[in-house]
């Protein structure tokens, strides 16, 4: 027998919730079940005149239309709210009934011109907050990385800059080509200045040309700084800046916002080779927490560096033949070091040694230059903690930016400017830690006999923590300084 259709339904209201018809492991009803924003009108009345106006749309509606776009890889507003309008899942997740009609587009947008991305970044941090109660943030191991999101404009959008300020600067009509070799080391002055051809977007200013690999081309980007926790993969911090900013210097910054936020000590920190720098090192060697970076290779220079001895108690350094080079200045992140011409001159390996542009060898010492060694010493010893740490930094890490990427549309940014990119990226990273929390509360749910008193006690836990975070002052966004 076959079953027989009638396509022509007339039936208007729905007998009970929209609920009954969501499947249970739909993505929204599990991250439904996690996600508490009561805070959130008392957090962003202020942005809104009380007395006069039109009523603005809710704002747990608004954030629960872009969370929901973002769960479900909808990242265009239009597009969003188009689904919304024949979605079931989304209209209950969001809390508009059959025959109510889902706000316009333009909605979205003015809500986050209105609220700024600190209003965002304090729902990334709830989420954190709601990960530690439950458990899943640890502190022990915290990975850190960066990654590139392509900027939202077109290549033709691109021009080259500085080519006016250059032309300036050269007024004179002389360039560096004019100027006669110097016979004693590099010149110090009477140089026209060669100005570098940078090209930006006329769309969006804030993006810069930028590339992961050497052998990609460059795109105008902005780049995410990521940090991991390694017990659960929750994300712990994130930040965005213009793409060509590196990010080996802002390690610091990232692990003292991911102990404020998390009010847990990092015991282990893992990065890749932008963060091993002698500053970072030695950042991490003060704080107490344990480096899993690979230091940079040494470049394969005739005489490189490895082969001065630097003697940190006298602060000098010795060079292959035993000859000390002194202090002789500093630079942006360290000083010199340099030996005596006499020395060089008399040296059987002064022509491995020395550069011929200069009369006797220099060094650069960074800043933090011993921890550096140490490090260096440590990652030669390939200790099996340091091994399961930077086995794991992959997995973690690059695990988010590609779960991010694939699954929530942060492979391009989906609006301009800096705060818009930085508001995507909050909500993206929020969505990752609710997954997280959904996926921890279903692990619960499952487990035989411990269901009622585990429950309740995670539940418990994470009314705390809301209640703790409403009194709680939001973590600055250094990118938006
Ligand atoms: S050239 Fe100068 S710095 Fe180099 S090994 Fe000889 S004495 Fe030392």
């Amino acid at each position: 027998m076959l079953e027989r259709r009638d396509r022509l339904q007339d039936e208007l209201f729905v007998a009970g919730s929209l609920r009954e018809l969501i499947p249970a492991d739909h993505i929204l009803v599990r991250v439904d079940k996690v996600l508490d924003l009561s805070w959130l009108r008392a957090a962003v009345s202020g942005c809104y005149d009380l007395e006069q106006g039109r009523p603005g749309i809710d704002p747990e509606a608004a954030v629960r239309l872009m969370l929901a776009g973002l769960l479900l890889g909808i990242v265009h507003d239009r597009k969003l709210l188009r689904e919304a309008q024949v979605n079931l899942a989304i209209r209950w997740f969001c809390g508009y009934a059959l025959h109510e009609r889902v706000p316009d587009h333009s909605s979205l947008t003015r809500v986050r011109r209105r609220w700024g991305a600190e209003r965002f970044l304090r729902i990334f941090e709830r989420t954190v907050l709601q990960c530690v109660a439950a458990g899943l943030v640890k502190g022990e191991l915290v990975h850190l990385d960066a990654t590139l999101i392509r900027a939202d404009v077109s290549w033709e959008s691109l021009v080259k800059v500085h080519v006016e300020a250059v032309a300036e600067a050269n007024a004179d009509g002389k360039s560096e080509d004019d100027d006669p070799p110097s016979a004693g080391g590099p010149s110090t002055g009477g140089k026209a200045k060669r100005g570098k051809l940078k090209k930006i977007s006329r769309t969006d200013p804030e993006a810069r040309m930028a590339t992961s690999h050497r052998k990609q081309r460059l795109e105008p980007s902005y780049k995410q700084l990521t940090a991991v926790d390694g017990a659960a993969g929750v994300v712990v911090d994130v930040d965005v800046v213009s793409g060509e900013t590196h990010e080996g210097g802002a390690l610091p910054e990232q692990l003292d916002r991911v102990e404020q936020r998390t009010g847990l000590p990092v015991a282990t920190a893992t990065g890749d080779k932008a963060h091993a720098s002698a500053g970072n090192y030695a950042a991490l060697e003060a704080r107490g927490t344990r480096a899993v970076i690979p230091p940079q290779r040494l470049r394969p220079a005739p005489m490189p560096l490895e082969r001065f001895k630097y003697d940190a108690a006298h602060d000098l350094v010795r060079c292959p033949q035993g000859r000390k080079l002194r202090r002789a200045g500093r630079y942006a992140k360290g000083r010199f070091h340099r030996a005596r011409p006499a020395d060089c001159r008399a040296c059987a390996l002064k022509a491995r040694c020395v550069p011929k542009s200069m009369r006797a060898r220099s060094v650069q010492i960074p800043d933090g230059y011993p921890a550096l060694l140490r490090a260096r010493r440590r990652h030669r010893r390939r200790l099996p903690e340091d091994r399961a740490a930077a086995a794991s930094h992959r997995a973690r890490v690059e695990g988010v930016h590609g779960e991010a990427k694939a699954q929530h549309g942060l492979r391009r940014a989906m609006r301009r400017g800096l705060w818009n990119v930085a508001i995507q990226v909050y909500l993206t990273a929020a969505v990752i830690n609710l997954k997280r929390l959904a996926r921890a509360l279903l692990r619960l749910l499952l487990r035989p006999g411990a269901l009622p008193r585990r429950l309740e006690a995670l539940l418990d836990r994470l009314a705390r923590t809301c209640e703790r975070t409403l009194a709680r002052p939001a973590v600055p966004a250094t990118a938006l300084r």
